[in-house]
């Protein structure tokens, strides 16, 4: 049940404010360090939901990329394929805005993440072919992302994407074609298909399918998740909970999906639990380290 998580990984500077600023505005907040990045909370999430997990991943040469690995041992990960990029690149960074009400806002250097590229994927062949699932997010290169997928379809392995951050420009064809599953929130949907989610999920599901993934969940924050596979639509709600902080929401959904997968769950019953798991994920401050254990799903 091994899931292999082509991953970004990035220091998080979190400022607790009582609301998001406007431009110009300063405010007084309270601060604490965190471990982040979609790829490395994804990867933490799917550890502890029971996959047997291998991040493929950049770090920095400083503090922080120690920080990393030690937190992925202390989780029982294997660090084989965590990377070192040349000393004066530092590790991803972000600086994250959560408000009283839960919104956030945040703003990253890529760092080592930028760097992750064929040769870090091609050291990592015999793991993604031997993989139940291979899982990917648009912090590290599109080129990166597109070698793991190529070496998955060609192995007969599952690709799930994240297309998270929403891409500036298309995604390639290609790509695209070789997912096997999509997993947008409502702003990455819209950004990739042209049509809002607003009124109804659907229609941009359709479309996206139609791109070339066989399968589309798009994630709609408190009202859970659409879920298209094959000529099936489900709406899977979400239960009701007290979010106080959904930074890294998504990245427990799809951390979550993918252990399910690799135990070999349905698509239906994988996206259920995660929905599930991800409303735990959002009543706990932080990202991997408010990720929570499987067996706390009811
Ligand atoms: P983020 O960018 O904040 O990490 P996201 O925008 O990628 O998150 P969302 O669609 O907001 O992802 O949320 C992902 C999943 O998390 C949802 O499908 C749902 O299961 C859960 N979730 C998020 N917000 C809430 C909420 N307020 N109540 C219950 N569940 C939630």
């Amino acid at each position: 049940m091994k899931v292999v998580v082509i991953a970004s990984y990035v220091s998080e500077l979190i400022f607790r404010v009582p609301r998001l600023m406007r431009p110009g505005e300063t405010q007084a907040g309270a601060f604490r360090e965190g471990l982040g990045g979609k790829g490395f909370n994804m990867t933490i999430a799917a550890g502890r939901c029971g996959a047997e997990v291998l991040p493929v991943m950049k770090l920095g040469t400083d503090a922080y990329a120690a920080k990393a690995t030690d937190f992925l041992r202390s989780e029982g990960i294997s660090c084989d394929h965590v990377n070192q990029a040349a000393v004066g690149v530092p590790s991803g960074c972000g600086v994250i805005l959560v408000g009283d009400d839960g919104e956030n806002a945040i703003a990253i250097d890529p760092g080592a993440n930028a760097l992750l590229d064929e040769s870090d994927i091609g050291a990592a062949q015999s793991h993604i072919a031997s993989a139940s699932v291979v899982l990917a997010q648009l912090e590290c290169p599109v080129a990166a992302v597109l070698g793991a997928f190529r070496l998955a379809r060609a192995a007969g392995v599952m690709t799930v994407l994240n297309p998270a951050p929403a891409p500036t420009v298309p995604l390639p064809d290609e790509l695209l074609a070789l997912t096997d599953v999509i997993t947008p929130n409502e702003s990455e949907a819209a950004a990739l298909t042209g049509y809002g989610v607003d009124g109804d999920w659907r229609v941009a599901a359709r479309r996206l399918q139609s791109m070339g993934p066989g399968a589309v969940a798009i994630t709609l924050g408190s009202r859970g998740v659409g879920l298209l596979h094959g000529a099936m639509e489900l709406h899977l709600p979400a239960p009701t909970v007290d979010a106080i902080d959904t930074s890294g929401a998504g990245d427990a959904f799809n951390g979550a999906l993918v252990a399910r997968l690799a135990s070999g769950h349905t698509l239906e019953q994988a996206c259920l639990f995660a929905v599930r798991y991800a409303a735990i994920q959002v009543t706990r401050r932080g990202t991997s380290s408010a990720m929570p254990w499987g067996r706390e799903v009811p």
